[in-house]
């Protein structure tokens, strides 16, 4: 059977301890399902910083590009805070992200039916919420030139950043929402401010003109920004796949994972074009969260995120669609089981560290 390659980027705080219990995992599948992944793993931030000066190296940098996927841990804390600004800690994701030209970013909204209480709105709004919000990730407002603070010279400063939006940048990422929907619930809500915005304009105009070509069989819908913002707190599940640019998309992901409860357990996925020839993605995976440097070292930090990451990782870098169900289940049935970690810890419930949790749900999959 083929290999599949992935290579493995713990990176700083709790990165390595929740990478750890998916590496068990990875070697477990790998025993017992003959899933033939061969793993590599390298250094990423505060940790790359430590070593060679730079928050990734080259030689790490090519095996990343070279690997069918990339699982990413978390990178930052103190102790990094007054290294160079290029050699800062998240200055090795970003660079993961430009030099895999990783222009969609998925963020997954789930909540788990044993958290719904934890969840800032009421039980029946978010009881079974599962929608997917995909992000532009390297064009837009975060990028666009010019880009400029200027002095004005009369006690008045001006700042610019530029919004721009080509036809291709719009057509990939909404063929990417149309695919992910397809294997959903088959809905996309594409969600611009073309009141306001030429990008806008553009970006409704786009998207309409790729559905009628390609995805007609998905059903299609627009919403200005703002009113789907609004909607999206009101009544979530009326959406399944949510499009938007890069900084409404940073925005709306936030408050999407929010509505969940559980910031802390939500995975993600960043993913390139397709292959001309072999239509394989290049993709990196990694938590929601952060590097919690406040708990790191400790053993108590929570490994969902992570293990729901590898779990998007099964399904999107390759297709084993049976294992990811089955690995998002083992997390859901863990979760009925009444065990916990720390941060997640309600009445009633038992407090388990990291390295339980692992083992609980390698043992539920
Ligand atoms: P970043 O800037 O990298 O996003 P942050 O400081 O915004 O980091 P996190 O590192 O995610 O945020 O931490 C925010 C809070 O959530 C911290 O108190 C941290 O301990 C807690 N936290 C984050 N991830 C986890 C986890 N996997 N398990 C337990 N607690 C977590
Ligand atoms: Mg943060």
């Amino acid at each position: 059977m083929t290999e599949r390659s992935i290579f493995l980027l713990p990176g700083d705080g709790i990165g390595p301890e929740i990478m750890s219990e998916v590496k068990t995992l990875i070697s477990h599948m790998n025993d017992k399902e003959g899933a033939n992944f061969k793993t590599d793993e390298g250094l990423v931030g505060g940790s790359a910083y430590d070593a060679h000066g730079e928050a990734i190296s080259d030689s790490d940098m090519e095996k990343a590009l070279a690997a069918d996927a990339v699982l990413f841990g978390a990178v930052g804390g103190p102790k990094w805070d007054d290294v160079p600004y290029e050699a800062r800690p998240e200055a090795g994701l970003l660079r993961l992200r430009k030099d895999m030209a990783l222009f969609a970013n998925l963020r997954p909204a789930i909540c788990y039916p044993a958290l719904s209480n934890s969840s800032s709105l009421r039980p029946e709004v978010v009881e079974g919420l599962d929608i997917l919000i995909v992000r532009e990730l390297t064009g837009g407002v975060y990028f666009g030139e010019p880009k400029t603070i200027t002095d004005l010279g009369n006690g008045q400063k001006r700042a610019v950043d530029t919004q721009v939006y080509e036809t291709y940048e719009i057509e990939r990422i909404a063929g990417v929402a149309f695919e992910m929907a397809r294997a959903r619930g088959n809905k996309v809500c594409s969600m611009e401010k073309r009141n306001v915005m030429k990008s806008g304009v553009l970006w409704n105009e786009v998207v309409t003109a790729t559905h009628k070509a390609k995805y007609d069989d998905v059903e299609l819908s627009h919403m200005l920004a703002d009113a789907g913002g609004m909607q999206l707190v009101r009544w979530p599940k009326q959406f399944d796949v949510i499009v938007c640019d890069n900084l409404f998309g940073d925005m709306l992901s936030d408050v999407a994972a929010m509505l969940t409860g559980s910031l802390g357990m939500l995975p993600s996925a960043s993913l390139g074009a397709p292959d001309e020839k072999t239509g394989a993605r290049k993709a990196l995976y990694e938590p929601v969260h952060g590097s919690a440097p406040d708990i790191a070292g400790k053993g108590i930090a929570n490994p969902i995120a992570m293990f729901a990451s590898f779990a998007m990782c099964l399904r999107y870098s390759f297709n084993m669609i049976a294992e990811s169900e089955r690995l998002e289940k083992a997390i859901a049935t863990v979760l009925d089981s009444g065990v916990r970690t720390g941060d997640i810890m309600s009445e009633g419930c038992t407090q388990i560290t990291t390295s339980e949790m692992g083992k609980a749900i390698r043992e539920a999959y």
